[in-house]
């Protein structure tokens, strides 16, 4: 097949026809745009280095939103807004800490506490260790748990090729560890991080306790200790001290911040685009979220500055809370349904700010087929187009309106060694990963634009 060039790209002739050369040469454009002028990287900078973390309720919290919402109006937005909503407010408290021993072995293990978890406090609870490998071992072991502190040493899958799967597979044991082990008496939780990274570093995220049974503390460890401790108990019991501070404030306000672009011939068709504003506290949530903001923002500066004009309204919106309570999400698809918007499609980037490889479609077969048509103008940057995925945040959308979403999926490989860890830092964004993953969402919005779903 022969090829042509056009700013650098080498399309080929069975692309070309018809409104698909307009398309190239448009998306073509949005790119150049990006890769040569993108304020996706400075603007992450920014939000993760001044301001930081940001869990809802905080006071980052509070800052990164008047941060979103200035940018956004700075960015060109016809209108910016704040759209209350309730948000918990969990504090962690103090410095988790975790101390076991035996003998004459003495050790203070790498941990993080769980977030939305219960507190110790400073007296700490000190207990006997029991690990298990899985829910069933718990269940076989059950009456050797009561005043236990119960570890759980559940290994993130390897064999799985995209990552979110080996999460996806792991992560009922930070949600439902804690709970199912209070069920049987246990007097404190510890958890194999949620990783298969290389590093110590522990990682946290929410746990939800179940209302029947006592919440007890509990933390996530650090890989490598997990692996020391779990060596350690094959040759001798030990116990554990778990002090962790970790209390709910009452509820606060939070915001989402949302960014609107009228379209000019389909105003009523909104197409949504986001990320959430949210963090960890432990963490500068750099790649979780502060890159689907950036990503976000960078698409409107993008298309304001090649001149572009949506035929559909257009939402950026920044989202509150995903974290430790979706609460963002919840009350924009609850707003939405109130007012009985149209919601056409949404699309969210909450997987890391690395290479893009695809967009994962919750939609109906119609829908995916017709997307699959673009999938040659996408490829040229990277991305693939198939079935399964969308975002947390625009999840309450497409549950409650049945509106299409989709989720930008980068190459996931080095994602879970940062997640909720305190290595969730600006240093580990790449600028050009990052942009990438901007260009592909810019292109599929101008696509669904420009043709509607
Ligand atoms: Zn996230």
């Amino acid at each position: 097949m022969k090829g042509i060039i056009t700013g650098g790209i080498v399309i080929f002739c069975s692309v070309m026809a018809g409104a698909q050369t307009n398309d190239t040469l448009m998306i073509r454009n949005i790119a150049d745009e990006i890769l040569k002028n993108s304020a996706a990287y400075e603007n992450l900078r920014v939000l993760t280095k001044q301001i930081g973390p940001r869990l809802a309720g905080s006071a980052g919290m509070v800052k990164s939103e008047s941060w979103g919402y200035e940018l956004l109006k700075k960015t060109g937005a016809d209108t910016v807004w704040m759209q209350e909503c309730l948000v918990p407010y969990w504090v962690r408290g103090g410095k988790d800490e975790v101390i076991v021993q035996s003998g004459e072995i003495k050790k203070n293990l790498a941990v993080i506490a769980l977030g939305n978890s219960t507190g110790s406090g400073a007296k700490g609870v000190t207990a006997d260790i029991i690990e298990v490998a899985s829910f069933d071992e718990l269940e076989a072991k059950k009456d050797l748990v009561k005043g236990k502190i119960v570890f759980f040493n559940y290994h993130f899958k390897r064999s799985f090729v995209h990552t979110f799967r080996g999460y996806g597979d792991a992560v009922k044991y930070r949600g439902q560890g804690p709970s199912t082990a209070s069920k049987y008496g246990a007097v404190g939780v510890m958890i194999r991080s949620i990783s298969h990274g290389e590093n110590n570093v522990p990682h946290t995220g929410s746990t939800r306790y179940d209302s029947n049974y006592a919440k007890i503390p509990a933390v996530a460890i650090g890989l490598q200790d997990a692996d020391w401790l779990s060596a350690a108990l094959k040759e001798k019991k030990m116990d554990a001290t778990i002090k962790t501070y970790g209390y709910f404030k009452p509820d606060t306000t939070g915001h989402n911040i949302i960014a609107e672009w009228r379209g000019s011939t389909h105003p009523e068709e909104i197409i949504t685009v986001g990320g959430h504003l949210d963090s960890w506290d432990n963490c500068e949530g750099a790649h979780d979220d502060g890159a689907g903001c950036v990503q976000t923002i960078e698409i409107l500066r993008a298309f304001k500055a090649i001149g572009y004009k949506p035929k559909r309204t257009i939402r950026f919106v920044l989202f509150a809370n995903e974290e430790n309570g979706l609460r963002g999400g919840l009350k924009y698809a609850e707003a939405a349904k109130q007012k009985n918007e149209k919601h056409l499609f949404a699309l969210e980037s909450d997987a890391g700010g690395f290479t893009p490889r695809g967009f994962g479609f919750s939609a109906s077969a119609e829908v995916l087929a017709k997307v699959k048509t673009w999938e040659p103008l996408l490829s040229l940057y990277g991305t693939a187009v198939y079935p399964g995925g969308g975002g947390a945040d625009i999840g309450p959308l497409h549950r409650e309106l049945g509106t299409p979403m989709a989720g930008l999926d980068p190459d996931s490989q080095r994602y879970f060694d940062y997640h909720h860890a305190a290595n969730d830092v600006f240093e580990a964004v790449n600028r050009r990963e990052l942009e990438l993953g901007a260009v592909n969402m810019a292109a599929l919005i101008y696509l669904v634009d420009q043709y509607g779903l």
